[in-house]
């Protein structure tokens, strides 16, 4: 059975003067999913989530939201609440009154307002520091704080614009780990926006891939990473080679490639590169074309048949590890 669709784009489109910033896309977002827009600087993703959050106005098309269209909502009337990246906490309130701001807007009394902020901050674990400043707290703690003060309007779709690009590569893990948590723990929608491919594949159920304003693929994460559809995909994602051969262009793993004497493989390439990485060895090879092919050895195979800088080795694989991209 497929769960219901929470959040349907429709031909969504931005522009800003002549700039097409958000290409006609259309995608359905299943309810309780954690998906992630992927794609490099300027495809167009921040420009879809502020669309969706009601920040920025649509140029075209619709979005609608559990059978509501929202497309024209206030962003407070959608159903949805948007963490940004800078976070953007008043400086002059408390933890627990930057938390509670939203409720007050809303002319919530302050008891309620207290006991639903005590409740976020239990949930991300910040209880202890209600009384404190944005100031007085660490980048990472100033994060939960901006998640305690989205989620207390109950979203049914949270949206996270690079909700970790501020944070130090440590942080930046366990943050990650926290996110993933949560949502589980909420069971609702997070629409996360990064253009990093680890962090998408490490917490997407669902990855949006985007590319010059309009989705280039979506699918599961292992869908994506096993069968990239275009060309941009499989480099973008990375871990993958682009080969384009007589029967055309294909996109292969680098682990799916395996290293053979020279001509007792598909193809022949000059080693152009060597690199020890712990458990493996990353060897790159000149094949026919100008092109570059990259292997993944594992430690122990390279160690009984060690390879050289320019020495010409055999480069094979497997057909079912082979995928027709377009270009
Ligand atoms: P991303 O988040 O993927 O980096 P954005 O949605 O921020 O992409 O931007 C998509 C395109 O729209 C870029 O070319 C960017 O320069 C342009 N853009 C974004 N915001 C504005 C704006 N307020 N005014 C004009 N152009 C904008
Ligand atoms: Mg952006």
């Amino acid at each position: 059975m497929t769960a219901p669709l929470d959040l349907e784009l429709i031909s969504l489109t931005k522009r800003y003067g002549d700039a097409l910033a958000v290409d006609a896309i259309s995608h359905g977002f299943k309810s309780g999913v954690y998906a992630c827009l992927l794609g490099p600087s300027g495809c167009g993703k921040s420009s879809t989530l502020r669309m969706i959050a009601g920040h920025e106005g649509v140029s075209d098309g619709a979005i609608v939201l559990d059978g509501r269209e929202v497309t024209h909502l206030p962003p407070a009337k959608r159903g949805t609440a948007m963490m940004f990246q800078n976070y953007a906490l008043f400086p002059h309130l408390s933890v627990r009154d930057n938390v509670a701001f939203s409720l007050r807007m809303a002319g919530i009394d302050r008891a309620t307002r207290h006991k639903r902020a005590n409740e976020m901050l239990e949930l991300v674990e910040m209880s202890a520091m209600a009384e404190r400043k944005p100031d007085q707290l660490s980048g990472g703690q100033q994060q939960r704080v901006a998640l305690a003060r989205a989620l207390i309007t109950r979203p049914q779709v949270l949206l996270l614009d690079e909700p970790l690009s501020a944070l130090d590569p440590f942080l930046r893990i366990r943050m990650r780990s926290e996110l993933k948590r949560l949502q589980r723990e909420l069971g609702i929608t997070f629409i996360h926006v990064t253009h990093g491919q680890d962090e998408a594949l490490a917490l997407a159920d669902e990855i949006i891939v985007m590319n010059n304003a309009k989705i280039e693929q979506a699918g599961s994460a292992r869908d994506i990473f096993n069968k990239p559809k275009t060309a941009f995909v499989a480099r973008f994602l990375g871990g993958h080679n682009v080969l384009k051969l007589p029967q055309g262009q294909i996109a292969l793993r680098n682990d799916a490639i395996q290293v053979t004497a020279q001509g007792a493989g598909r193809m022949d390439g000059r080693v152009i590169g060597v690199e020890y990485q712990g458990a493996h060895v990353t060897l790159t090879a000149l094949v026919a074309g100008d092109q570059e092919a990259t292997a993944l050895v594992p430690d122990h195979q390279f160690i009984e048949t060690p390879k050289d800088l320019g020495e010409v080795i055999g480069l094979t694989w497997d057909d079912q590890n082979a995928h027709l991209v377009s270009a």
